[in-house]
């Protein structure tokens, strides 16, 4: 499974990219702001998206609905201040699945990559 991560403050960059590798994940890559996160997002095809609302040039639940416009299987998680939440319903409004609330706990954020993923297992043998 391939993660891409966004935030423009780097700090988070590192932090999420450390709780992702140190439970086994694969961050394929990182963008600080909305603009690059599309191009990124088009160009490596993630399936989960860690996504922070507010950046400069384009924000994330801009980039979350144009990225979803083009690659609708793309699971957007979008992060947020707790004073950001209207943020946060126009985030799940654009089509992100969830969302997590900064500043999080490691398993917060891993938590809401597990529970996209259950989901999708549980999707998957509803088929069957
Ligand atoms: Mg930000």
């Amino acid at each position: 499974m391939k993660i891409m991560i966004v935030d423009d403050a780097p700090f988070m960059l590192e932090i999420q990219r450390t709780i992702l590798e140190s439970a086994g994940y694969k961050v394929i890559a990182e963008a600080a702001n909305g603009k690059d996160a599309v191009g990124l997002a088009l160009r490596t095809r993630p399936d989960v998206i860690l996504m922070d609302m507010v950046m400069p040039e384009k924000s994330g639940v801009d980039a979350a609905r144009e990225i979803l416009e083009k690659l609708p299987k793309t699971k957007i998680i979008a992060i947020s201040t707790l004073d950001q939440e209207s943020m946060v319903l126009k985030a799940l409004d654009a089509g992100c699945k969830s969302y997590v609330v900064k500043p999080f706990e490691k398993a917060e954020l891993l938590g809401a990559i597990d529970q996209l993923l259950d989901k999708n297992q549980h999707v998957e043998t509803a088929y069957e």
